[in-house]
């Protein structure tokens, strides 16, 4: 490896032209035609060099864990749930569980004795498609000493996860798909309440699995955990669950223990009662700079002052418009149809607005995330809430901002920031409109190369 300073060569940053020196994992200049002389370069060609990107929400473990399942968000029927179900039981070694990822109203009723009809001999567990709660067979509920007349566990991942026989989470095919997407940093949403999950996280981080700064999230049990080594703590995620609301009492205390401990909280809204439910707490227990609702998908106008008033600022995942639409206008109310997801609105009413993609229950492109802020469509291209739009710049730049401050101003690259960086292979305008095809051709963190081409 090469102790030279690294110089990308004519890279549009911000509408200019300019080289960028990289030392020491910081950017060290930037100007018009820099000094070549004892620089390894790359050159940019006039194609933009952005800040890397970073996903404001999404789940670690939970992604590396879905790479080793079923996905049958794509079965669109029982009969079609029935028949990928069997194929992989066909296809796994007898000893392993099946597991099973994005399952909906679609699959019909999925309970314990389907599951024990599909694949008798195999412990199975197949997972909503929101990621809480899990429904079991009987092998698999023997396994983990759990018992439920039809096989549902309404829990999160961090609680049962340490029980499954074979849940050793590979990292690094995780951090390669982040880099490739130009991601050089990541919010860690997952609740957990047990250090170990944090630990896992670190660990990935010091071993060069995951090469992506990581700021985690943890729930209310892990307020003041010790400090993770390699990762920064972000809020406390407060989970408002409708089939599990906590008691007003309960959700107050945990924001005023996360406060006290100089935590901010993040708050898993993803309806109208669990919002109006978070926003009596929050009135309760006062708002701290920081403080944030995660998914924000029904968010009736009227409460929109309130939002603003708070402080709060939303992290939101406009991919869902694209990913769920379709099912979203089957199921949800209809008054709330015009409440989801909502974007542009938030922005006008003063609210700041981060992006992200809360992978692996969204893509985990930020790509496709921008892609969908500005069309609103969904995957069979009917419209949701096409006032919502914002530009492919703006949407970008909700990806470009510091973990602290998702709905914030964008990072810049100027010396003295960390070479987190982005490169792509033609101009921003060019690529902006024409999303979400791959235009990253490298992605630094630190200064070292984590995806694309080595310097010439
Ligand atoms: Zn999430």
């Amino acid at each position: 490896m090469s102790e030279l300073p690294l110089l990308i060569t004519r890279a549009e940053v911000r509408g200019d032209v300019v080289d960028v020196r990289i030392e020491g994992g910081r950017v060290t200049a930037v100007g018009p035609e820099l000094d070549r002389r004892g620089t390894t370069r790359i050159e940019a060609g006039g194609a933009a060099l952005l800040p890397g990107l970073h996903d404001h929400h999404l789940h670690l473990l939970a992604m590396a864990a879905a790479r080793r399942s079923l996905d049958v968000a794509a079965a669109a029927s029982p009969a079609t749930f029935d028949d990928v179900v069997r194929q992989a039981d066909r296809a796994l070694a007898p000893d392993r569980w099946l597991r099973i990822i994005g399952l909906d109203d679609r699959h019909g009723r999925v309970d314990r004795t389907r599951l024990d009809a599909l694949a008798p001999d195999r412990p199975i567990r197949a997972q909503h498609r929101s990621g809480a709660a899990w429904v079991l067979n009987s092998r698999a509920l023997a396994a983990v000493g759990e018992v439920s007349d039809d096989g549902w566990l309404h829990r999160h991942d961090a609680e049962l996860g340490r029980r499954w026989a074979d849940d050793a989470p590979d990292l690094a095919p995780v951090g390669a798909e982040l880099a490739r997407f130009g991601v050089t940093g990541v919010t860690d949403a997952t609740p957990f309440d047990d250090p170990s999950g944090l630990a896992v996280l670190a660990d990935a981080r010091s071993n060069g699995q995951l090469p992506q700064r990581v700021t985690a999230m943890g729930g209310p049990a892990l307020t003041s955990p010790a400090p993770p080594t390699g990762l920064e703590l972000g809020p406390v995620k407060v989970l408002v669950a409708d089939d599990a609301l906590p008691s007003i009492g309960q959700l107050t205390a945990w924001f005023r223990t996360a406060h006290d401990a100089g935590r901010p909280v993040a708050v898993h809204c993803v309806t109208r009662v669990g919002l109006v439910f978070a926003l009596a707490a929050w009135a309760d227990a006062g708002a701290t700079v920081g403080d944030r609702i995660e998914h924000g998908s029904v968010i009736p106008v009227e409460l929109l002052t309130t939002i603003a008033d708070l402080g709060l600022t939303v992290v939101t995942q406009p991919a869902f418009v694209r990913a769920r639409g379709d099912a979203y206008l089957a199921e949800v109310e209809p008054d709330d149809v015009d409440h989801l997801y909502r974007c542009g609105s938030l922005i006008d009413a003063g609210i700041p607005v981060g992006l992200s993609t809360d992978a692996p229950f969204g893509p985990a492109d930020p790509w496709t995330a921008i892609a969908s802020a500005v069309d609103r469509r969904t995957a069979s291209g009917a419209p949701i809430g096409p006032s919502e739009a914002i530009t492919p710049t703006d949407a970008l730049d909700r990806l470009l901002t510091a973990p602290t401050d998702p709905g914030g101003a964008p990072r810049r690259i100027e010396p003295g920031a960390p070479a987190d960086l982005c490169l792509l292979d033609r101009p921003l305008a060019d690529a902006l409109a024409d999303l979400p095809s791959e235009r990253v051709r490298a992605t630094w963190i630190d200064g070292a190369l984590v995806h694309g081409a080595e310097p010439g």
